[in-house]
């Protein structure tokens, strides 16, 4: 159901990209940002989300907003690597509550992975933003 809905420019993310709401910013350029998700499934794990959107999900996106969005995800998750050398790296994004979506911002999430080491919980978990700052700077030295 929460697949249809209008788009709330008071959402978290929406705050974020006017600097409303602190983050531990990554990465912008004209048509995305990357930053530090607060809640995080693992060491590393970036948000990257397209600045000029109102679309809730992936389905309601502007087609010609998601090839700078993808192009900025790989970016992104290139610098993730190059920072922090993880054995793989999850991207993904979810489409409506049951999907597992909770910020209505159509967003990627780059989520290293190490072998042995679980996934954290989606959601649970609020990091020290002080140490997010310092994974966002680590991964922003890398961006190419
Ligand atoms: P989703 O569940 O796909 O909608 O993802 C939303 C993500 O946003 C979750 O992984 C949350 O941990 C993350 N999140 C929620 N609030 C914030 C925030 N203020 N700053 C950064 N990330 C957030």
């Amino acid at each position: 159901m929460s697949l249809d809905g209008t788009y709330d420019p008071d959402n978290i993310f929406a705050k974020i990209l006017r600097a409303e709401m602190p983050a531990a910013r990554v990465f912008e350029d004209d048509h995305v940002l990357a930053f530090m998700d607060v809640f995080p499934q693992a060491k590393g794990h970036t948000l990257v989300i397209p600045k000029h959107s109102t679309a809730r999900n992936f389905l309601d996106e502007d087609p010609e907003v998601i090839g700078p969005l993808m192009l900025g995800a790989q970016r992104v998750a290139k610098a993730v690597r190059a920072a922090l050398n993880p054995d793989g790296i999850v991207i993904t994004q979810f489409n409506g509550a049951p999907a597992g979506q909770t910020v209505f911002h159509l967003h990627v999430h780059i989520i290293p992975r190490w072998e042995g080491v679980a996934l954290g919980r989606h959601g649970q978990g609020m990091a020290d933003m002080e140490k997010l700052k310092v994974l966002a700077a680590q991964i922003a030295a890398k961006i190419a």
